[in-house]
């Protein structure tokens, strides 16, 4: 019996789905950039499912990659090119099995999309923080498995920070079930930890305890003209501390971000009457008592008599708070528009190093790379920055590739010199392996391969990817 067939009578025909059926939205992910060619992509239904698939291709040899929504940014969860590796999709285990509103607490299977997890907490009156551009698509698992940031890491933490427990089908077909519900728990080591950011190479994640908390029945959100990055962090640090900590975005925009955003999307007009050399969107939200409004009407009034702040906008509508988030969301596919093959960073430093290391990163392009466009960006409450560079228009297609290549070499390096992380949000993948493995210290390697080798001898599991 071919694996196909066992396959099939595992999970029925339906659900084994084979090259010739076309499966391109399984073999390439939203930066289009590369193409996999899988064995076959499954779709089980359950937790047992799965488990009965890997223990199948651990007994046969057969390489697996799990799949989530697909929008990962290094080329995770693409199978390898060479038609051996078997996709496990899990976009059929899309259910909210259980929610506790007095626990703060829900279960989700791993293939629930981010942006139903959202909203059912939120039909409880209940709400789950995690909040990126692609919550319409990402899946549960995927966020687990990369670990995702966002908009709101800075108040609420990274996914890691948002799981309680995990149920996991490990490389060879066993089910681990640490679904527990419990804030406190310290019986041992905290294995889901290692599943958490592991990019699907020690098991599947099939179902997750989330954590939830109050939903917040005030937000604002405003977007801020502000006269340089510098200024852009000491405002940071006192919307901190007068925000009574209520801050939950702080995100920067220098100013060839908006100018980007304007020429590719025609429906956004120039958010503010004054143009400066970088913006800030805050986000603060509230729910109880608290008087949000005239809190952020005092910090605003208080940041302008400083210079820190030289125009902005307050939403005064949902719609309004949507448009300015627009500004931002809309920014990555824009690049894409103007040009399909730049460079992705996602780059973090201490926060108090950021703006010396964009004003540093900034020169360094200009020395060596003239005529390239930088555009600066990101999560900087959490230091995180997306360092993008975009070819000089008119580059001849032959020669983009190598240099981009300089540009991350020359940015990397850069990172390192700042005590950074090359990887702030969006894992290795495939996409960052070789820059990882050059700046991985042995012992580090060496206790990551140890980890690896005791759950997945054979390297089965996201071959080639991470390590
Ligand atoms: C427009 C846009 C905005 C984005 N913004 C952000 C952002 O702000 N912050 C951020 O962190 N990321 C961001 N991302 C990246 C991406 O959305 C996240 O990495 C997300 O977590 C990926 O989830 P996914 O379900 O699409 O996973 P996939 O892309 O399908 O997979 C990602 C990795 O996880 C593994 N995996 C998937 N499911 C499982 C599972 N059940 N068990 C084990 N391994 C699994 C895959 O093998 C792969 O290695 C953005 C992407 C886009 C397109």
């Amino acid at each position: 019996m071919t694996i196909i067939a066992e396959l099939q009578a595992l999970l029925g025909e339906a659900h084994v789905l084979e090259p010739s059926a076309g499966l391109e939205r399984y073999t390439r992910d939203w930066s289009r950039e590369i193409v996999g060619q899988p064995l076959a992509v499954v779709r089980p239904a359950d937790t047992a499912e799965v488990a009965a698939v890997l223990r199948l291709c651990h007994e046969r040899g057969v390489p697996v990659v799990a799949q989530g929504g697909n929008t990962g940014l290094v080329h995770g969860a693409i199978p390898s090119s060479d038609g051996r590796e078997l996709v496990v999709s899990l976009e059929r285990m899309n259910r909210v099995r259980a929610i506790d509103r007095v626990n703060f607490s829900l279960v989700a299977e791993a293939g629930c999309i981010l942006q139903s997890v959202n909203d059912a907490a939120e039909a409880e009156d209940r709400f789950f923080p995690l909040s990126l551009g692609a919550r319409g698509s990402c899946q549960i698992g995927g966020t687990i498995s990369t670990n995702a940031g966002g908009i709101n890491v800075l108040r609420w933490g990274m996914m890691r920070e948002l799981v309680l427990g995990l149920e996991v089908v490990l490389p060879d077909g066993r089910i681990w079930n640490g679904l527990r519900q419990l804030r406190k728990d310290n019986t041992g080591y905290d294995l889901k930890q290692l599943f958490i950011g592991a990019e699907g190479t020690l098991g599947i994640v099939t179902a997750a305890a989330l954590k939830l908390f109050p939903r917040p029945t005030q937000i604002e959100t405003c977007l801020l003209a502000v006269p340089s990055a510098e200024a852009a962090m000491t405002l940071f640090a006192a919307a901190r501390r007068d925000l009574s900590d209520l801050l939950s975005a702080f995100e920067l925009l220098l100013r060839p971000c908006i100018d980007i955003v304007l020429r590719q999307q025609p429906a956004i007009h120039e958010p503010l009457a004054t143009q400066a050399p970088a913006y800030v969107l805050l986000e603060a939200s509230a729910s109880g008592f608290v008087e949000l409004r005239p809190l952020l009407e005092r910090f605003l009034e208080q940041s302008m008599s400083a210079g820190l702040v030289l125009d902005g906008v307050v939403a005064e509508s949902k719609a309004q708070s949507a448009a300015l988030w627009r500004i931002r969301e809309d920014l990555v596919e824009a690049q894409y528009q103007e040009a399909p093959r730049h460079l992705r960073t996602d780059i973090s430093v201490p926060l108090s190093a950021l703006p010396a290391f964009i004003a540093a990163a900034d020169k360094a392009l200009g020395e060596a790379m003239p005529g390239v466009q930088s555009l600066a960006y990101g999560h900087v409450g959490d230091g995180n920055v997306h360092y993008n560079v975009m070819p000089a228009p008119g580059t001849p297609e032959g020669e983009v590739a190598d240099l981009m290549k300089q540009c991350e070499t020359l940015l990397y390096a850069l990172a390192r010199k700042f005590e950074g992380s090359i990887s702030a949000e969006h894992g290795i993948g495939r996409s960052k392996r070789t820059a990882f493995l050059d700046q991985l210290p042995a012992i580090d390697l060496m206790l990551m391969r140890m980890i690896k080798a005791g759950l997945d001898p054979d390297d089965l599991m996201a071959k080639s990817r991470l390590l």
